[in-house]
């Protein structure tokens, strides 16, 4: 497939297609002075995939020749998260990735700033965990039940291990993983995050969100635009998966490539949604790779209706549409007591009144967490506006 003439062809090739992508971020002067204006601080997650590696090295070649052409000055300042999953998933043998970080930012030479967040990290702020309960016998019956009596720490294991199948620990290590992506960029006050994700990736997401019954939020998730007050792209979004391995190989940066080895099972019958969806479309881009493109062009038509929804799924952080699956959920639970921490409070009401926290999970969180227990933090009480202001950068 790969027939390119040469090698700095097909590199220029590539970046232009990340930097059509991102061509907000140059060198702006103050119109009345003529001074550089203050770049903005845009944050990488790099899971160190062939793919996050290429755009990594995509963006450090941008910073170099807009501080050759700008005296020293850019369009952005750089910072990269990796969300260290080691005691989830084992690393390729021998590889520590605060070490390969570490590696990758004096190659760089200090052009961004790295960043290694234990995945546990999730749970490090216990004021906020949760207990919370789906019984699985009955789709409505679940809760949340304030726990702060946990002791000793959460870890990510315990909490997968409440999980039953590996399509809904997949999806929740995923879930956990974004969390620490916004709030390192929350921490380090960028105002973009950039992610990886190549045409491929983003196909292959598209039908695993169809099939998880997390639909609504394709559009959400995998468009550039705002998500809890930080702009997020895709600049890899018209780049192919064999392309970004290609690239990674030529600009000899393939020693950094450590993707937590999670493998998959030989056992039709054991594999997730993401493998099966993985393996289908690693067949179809090596013969029609407009199959790929055509899954990601017909995902960005859709429109996006549930990014001014008021409310936000207590587990999964992402808008509802309470239209669907929440209102749906509601008119199930009405004619059960809403539970309540307050004993006094036992009137035979019909619905949760007014000013009550209102638990709210989306279709696709209940699905995976049939039959589940586990400790989580919550923003159950949190309006999308509380959420915002959290997210508002001072
Ligand atoms: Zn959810």
């Amino acid at each position: 497939m790969l027939t390119y003439i040469n090698r700095d062809c097909f590199v220029r090739f590539l970046r232009g297609k990340q930097r059509k992508q991102m061509a907000d971020y140059k060198v702006c002067y103050d119109p009345s002075t003529s001074t550089p204006q203050i770049p903005p601080k845009i944050l990488l997650a790099l899971s160190l995939s062939e793919s996050s590696l290429s755009l990594l090295e995509m963006l450090v070649s941008l910073l170099h020749e807009q501080r050759e052409m700008h005296r020293g000055n850019s369009g952005f300042e750089l910072f990269v998260v990796h969300v260290d999953q080691s005691n989830v998933y084992p690393y390729p043998s021998g590889m520590e990735s605060t070490a390969i970080l570490e590696s990758i930012r004096q190659t760089y030479n200090d052009m961004c700033t790295t960043i290694c967040t234990p995945v546990d990290d999730f749970f490090a702020d216990t004021r906020s965990v949760l207990h919370f309960m789906h019984s699985g016998s009955d789709i409505a019956d679940y809760s949340f039940l304030a726990d702060l009596t946990l002791d000793g720490k959460i870890t990510v294991p315990d909490v997968l291990a409440n999980i039953r199948d590996r399509t809904s620990k997949l999806d929740f290590l995923q879930t956990i993983r974004e969390a620490l992506v916004f709030n390192a960029a929350k921490e380090l006050q960028c105002t973009t995050i950039v992610w990886g994700d190549t045409m491929s990736r983003l196909a292959e997401k598209t039908l695993s969100l169809t099939a998880k019954g997390r639909g609504s939020v394709i559009p959400y998730l995998l468009s550039d635009g705002f998500r809890n007050g930080i702009y997020n792209i895709y600049p890899l979004r018209e780049i192919l998966r064999a392309e970004a391995e290609e690239y990674v190989k030529m600009l000899d940066i393939s020693n950094y490539v450590s993707k937590p080895s999670v493998k998959a099972p030989n056992v039709l019958r054991m594999m997730t949604i993401d493998d099966l969806i993985a393996n289908y479309f690693a067949d179809i881009e090596k013969g029609f790779p407009s199959i790929v493109s055509t899954v990601v062009r017909t995902a960005a038509k859709l429109t996006d209706k549930v990014a001014d929804a008021s409310n936000i799924c207590a587990l999964c952080g992402l808008p509802c549409d309470d239209k669907t699956p929440e209102r749906w959920l509601q008119d199930i639970t009405v004619n059960q007591s809403a539970p309540s921490f307050d004993a006094t409070n036992e009137q035979d009401d019909i619905g949760p009144e007014m000013d009550e926290p209102r638990l709210i999970i989306c279709y696709g969180c209940l699905v995976a967490t049939n039959g589940a227990s586990f400790p989580w933090i919550s923003t159950i009480r949190n309006s999308k506006e509380e959420v915002l202001d959290e997210y508002e950068l001072h």
